[in-house]
């Protein structure tokens, strides 16, 4: 028969010795093999005991930014969600009332800000797109989930917790990624 390749073998069925017979050598060998992996250094962890350190480029969940007196820094000027490729932000916008300055920082904000985590691609583009350091991706992965619904994520957990009010919590969700956004 014509071959594309040329790799081609002729296989030879040639009769098996005794030794070959009895199959001890072929499982000593095998078991040479098993054995000999006991003494190597395992390229598996024990996780989620064990974690491996991120890239420092590693992209994970996003986190909605507050500035250094705990005010929400989204002003919900949309841009993230023009620069998503895979159409995974949505938002709605409102007015901040007097009396709510210590809690937005700017006169508009996020009344809902919702990421999709089954459409986005962690790309990292909302993060460029930002002009206001309010979004970021960190090292913490999304948790996995038994309904699609428990992937869309609301300012309940994408809100990085108050720095005034929550340091220990804050500085532990802003991360190793998060240390040069202000
Ligand atoms: S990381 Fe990329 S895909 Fe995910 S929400 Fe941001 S822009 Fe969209
Ligand atoms: S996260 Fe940034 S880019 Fe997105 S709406 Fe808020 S301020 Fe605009």
């Amino acid at each position: 028969m014509q071959s594309l390749t040329n790799r081609n073998q002729q296989v030879e069925r040639k009769p098996m010795t005794f030794a070959e017979r009895l199959y001890l050598p072929s499982i000593f060998k095998g078991m040479a093999i098993t054995f000999s992996h006991l003494f190597k250094k395992t390229p598996t962890i024990r996780y989620p005991e064990q974690k491996r350190s991120f890239s420092a480029v590693f992209r994970g969940l996003h986190i909605l930014n507050r500035d250094e007196e705990g005010r929400e820094r989204c002003t919900a000027c949309g841009l993230c969600a023009v620069a998503c490729p895979a159409e995974a932000i949505t938002m709605e916008a409102a007015e901040r009332q007097p009396g709510e300055e210590h809690l937005y920082r700017e006169e508009k904000y996020a009344a809902k800000y919702e990421v999709n985590m089954l459409r986005c691609i962690f790309c990292g583009l909302c993060e460029e797109a930002c002009p206001k350091d309010a979004v970021y991706l960190s090292q913490t992965f999304a948790p996995s989930n038994y309904a699609r619904q428990g992937f869309i994520y609301g300012k309940e957990e994408l809100l990085i917790p108050n720095p005034v009010t929550q340091p220990e919590e804050y500085a532990k969700a802003k991360g190793a990624v998060g240390k040069d956004i202000k």
